[in-house]
């Protein structure tokens, strides 16, 4: 049996599949602010992360930003790219540091255009994705900056598995869309409440169950949508549903896709 990856995305595939990706891979250590994508441009990569989170950051013309989704271990950093010629409009980098499988976007590709698992995995996932950003983009129009922040720091503290997140107040304000004096005013209020504790550069939750109460209901909705992705009853397809289609080439490139049947 292959051996987990760390990624929920690449270990849910066929081995087979899973292999065949990871051997147009390289594994790279991601340091925090990693830029994964810019603006405008259409990336060269995807990045399967085994650690770390990425978000993805809107800018406005004013110079104002606010992250609108992010990606930790449970999908494909690019994914949009897989599907479609259309440049990002928001720019991704690491807000926490990790590591992950950098697979170059053509074979990803052609993976989806050849395979009928992987399309169907990454159709899920960028479903689950325009999902996320349509209720991130309500929230952050609607909903209070306390309980967004709540629910921001839930979304965190699921991907990096611990109560405690390193993170500065500066760019805790750039995620939420809020001044730095705005995010240390409700931290105070909620370290007040019992809630959490912080400190410079790190914030504890004290009790997850109370500090869920305080979120926004955003949370569950979008905690839900992401679990089915991955839920445990749910078999890989079987070996029936393999393409068999002749092996592809891009014109052009050197990058030869190697999602085909032999
Ligand atoms: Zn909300």
């Amino acid at each position: 049996m292959a051996k987990p990856t760390g990624n929920r995305l690449l270990d849910a595939i066929s081995a087979r599949f899973r292999e065949q990706i990871l051997s147009s891979s390289k594994h790279v250590a991601l340091p925090v602010r990693t830029q994964l994508y810019w603006p405008d441009e259409m990336p060269q990569y995807c990045h399967f992360l085994t650690g770390g989170i990425a978000s993805i950051v809107a800018g406005l013309d004013n110079g104002a930003s606010t992250e609108v989704g992010l990606m930790g271990n449970e999908g494909v950093v690019g994914a949009f790219h897989i599907i479609g010629p259309i440049a990002p409009a928001n720019e991704c980098f690491m807000q926490v540091p990790g590591s992950g499988y950098r697979v170059p976007l053509p074979v990803l590709r052609e993976c989806f255009k050849a395979e009928e698992e992987i399309r169907d995995r990454v159709l899920e996932l960028v479903q689950v994705q325009s999902l996320g950003l349509s209720q991130v983009a309500a929230c952050n129009k609607l909903h209070e900056s306390e309980p967004r922040l709540a629910r921001w720091l839930l979304m965190i503290r699921d991907r990096v598995d611990s109560d405690t997140i390193q993170i500065t107040q500066e760019f805790l304000g750039q995620m939420i869309g809020s001044r730095r004096t705005t995010v240390n005013g409700i931290l105070s209020i909620m370290e007040r409440k019992g809630l959490l504790h912080h400190q410079r550069g790190k914030i504890t939750i004290s009790d997850r169950r109370h500090f869920e109460k305080a979120a926004c209901n955003c949370y569950p909705l979008l905690r839900r949508s992401l679990d089915r992705l991955y839920e445990p009853d749910r078999t890989p397809p079987e070996a029936s549903r393999l393409s068999t289609k002749p092996s592809l080439h891009i014109a052009g490139s050197a990058v030869r896709p190697k999602c085909h049947n032999n």
